[in-house]
C-alpha cells in the first residue's frame, strides 16, 4: 500500500485528534502517503478530502473534537451510497482506510472491506461501549468531566440538603456512570444493563433510608435512556418532600482536551493501525485489552463480543454509600 485515508465518525470523541495524528505521523514514518476525509462517511462520498503532511497535525495532541469533522451518515448503509464512496477512493488512489468511531462506524468499515476496500477500526467513542477493547479513546476524559460536574453538584447538594439526580452519557453502557459514580462518590447508581433492571419504587426506598439514617445529600448517578430524569426528580421529590434536581451532563462530557491517557491510547491505536495495514491485514478493529494492544474481526467484535458488565465495581460502589 502507498496511500491511505483516515475519517472520524458518529459521535466525537475527546483523542479523536491524537488518533488522527497518530496515524498520520506513524504512515509518513513508514513512507506512506495519507488522505484526510472530512465530516465521515458523508465525506467520503461527497469526495471531500485532502493530502495530510506532518504539519496537518501539528498542535492537534492536545485539542478536543476532530478537526475532520465527523457526521451521521444513515445513508452509508446503503450499498450504491458505499459503491460511489469506494469509487472516490479508487480515484484519489487510496489503497485502506483507518475509521475512528463507534461500532455505528465499524459496521461501514467492515462493509467497505466486504466489498474489496480494506479498512481498520479505531475505538473512538466516551461511551466506552464498543466490544474487543477494555476502553475507547475519549472516555477516560469523559470520566474526569463528568468526576468533576458531580464534585460541584455535592457541594450546593450538601448545602442546601438537597437531592441531585446526574445523567450521565454512555448510550447502553454504564461504564461512564458506573466509575463516575465510585469517583465521585455518588450515594446511588442506575446503569442500563440488563443485570439491573430499573425500579424507581426501590430507589426511593434507599433514598429514604439515607435521608432517615441522616444523610445531608443524595447523589444519584443515572445513565442516559433508562428513564425521563426530571420525571424521576419530580416523582422523588414528591414523595420524600425534599428539593430534587435532576441534571443533564449531555455534551459537555463530549468536549475538551483529551486527558494523557487517551492520548496515549490513541496514539499507540494510531500507529498500530498503520502498522496492521502494512501487515496486510482489513476489517480489522483495534483495542485494549490487558494493556496490550490486540485487534478482532470488526464484524465479530460488533456482533459476537459481548463488553462484560463490571459486577464487582458495582457490588463495591454499592458497600461504599
Ligand atoms: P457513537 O457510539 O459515538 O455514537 P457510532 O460510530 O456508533 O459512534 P453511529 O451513528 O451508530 O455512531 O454510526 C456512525 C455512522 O456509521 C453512521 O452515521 C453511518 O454513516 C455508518 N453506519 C452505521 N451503521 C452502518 C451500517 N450498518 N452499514 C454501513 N454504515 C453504517
Amino acid at each position: 500500500i502507498k496511500r491511505i485515508g483516515v475519517l472520524t465518525s458518529g459521535g466525537d470523541a475527546p483523542g479523536m485528534n491524537a488518533a488522527i495524528r497518530g496515524v498520520v505521523r506513524a504512515a509518513l514514518s513508514e513512507g506512506l502517503e495519507v488522505y484526510g476525509i472530512m465530516d465521515g462517511y458523508m465525506g467520503l462520498y461527497e469526495n471531500r478530502m485532502k493530502k495530510l503532511d506532518r504539519f496537518s497535525v501539528s498542535d492537534m495532541i492536545n485539542r478536543g473534537g476532530t478537526f475532520l469533522g465527523s457526521a451521521r451518515f444513515p445513508e452509508f448503509r446503503e450499498d450504491n451510497v458505499r459503491a460511489v464512496a469506494i469509487e472516490n477512493m479508487k480515484q484519489n488512489e487510496l489503497d485502506a482506510l483507518v475509521v475512528i468511531g463507534g461500532d455505528g462506524s465499524y459496521l461501514g468499515a467492515k462493509k467497505l472491506t466486504e466489498a474489496g476496500f480494506p479498512c481498520i477500526g479505531l475505538p473512538g467513542t466516551i461511551d466506552n461501549d464498543v466490544a474487543g477493547t477494555d476502553y475507547t479513546i475519549g472516555y477516560f476524559t469523559a470520566l474526569e468531566t463528568a468526576v468533576e460536574a458531580i464534585d460541584r453538584l455535592r457541594d450546593t447538594s450538601t448545602s442546601h440538603k438537597r437531592i441531585s439526580i446526574v445523567e450521565v452519557m454512555g448510550r447502553y453502557c454504564g461504564d461512564l456512570t458506573l466509575s463516575a459514580a465510585i469517583a465521585g462518590g455518588c450515594e446511588f447508581v442506575v446503569l442500563p444493563e440488563s443485570e439491573l433492571p430499573f425500579n424507581r419504587d426501590e430507589l426511593l426506598a434507599e433514598i429514604k433510608a439515607g435521608i432517615e439514617r441522616g444523610k445531608r445529600h443524595a447523589i444519584v448517578a443515572i445513565t442516559e435512556h433508562v428513564c425521563d430524569v426530571h420525571e424521576l426528580a419530580r416523582f422523588i421529590e414528591a414523595e420524600t418532600k425534599h428539593e430534587t434536581r435532576a441534571t443533564v451532563l449531555g455534551h459537555i462530557q463530549r468536549g475538551g482536551s483529551p486527558v494523557a491517557y487517551d492520548r496515549i491510547l490513541a496514539s499507540r491505536m494510531g500507529a498500530y493501525s498503520v502498522q496492521l495495514l502494512l501487515e496486510g491485514y482489513g476489517g480489522r478493529c483495534v483495542g485494549i485489552q490487558n494493556e496490550k494492544l490486540v485487534h478482532h474481526d470488526i464484524i465479530d467484535a460488533v456482533m459476537n463480543m459481548k463488553r462484560v458488565f463490571k459486577a464487582d465495581w458495582y457490588e463495591t460502589a454499592k458497600k461504599l454509600y
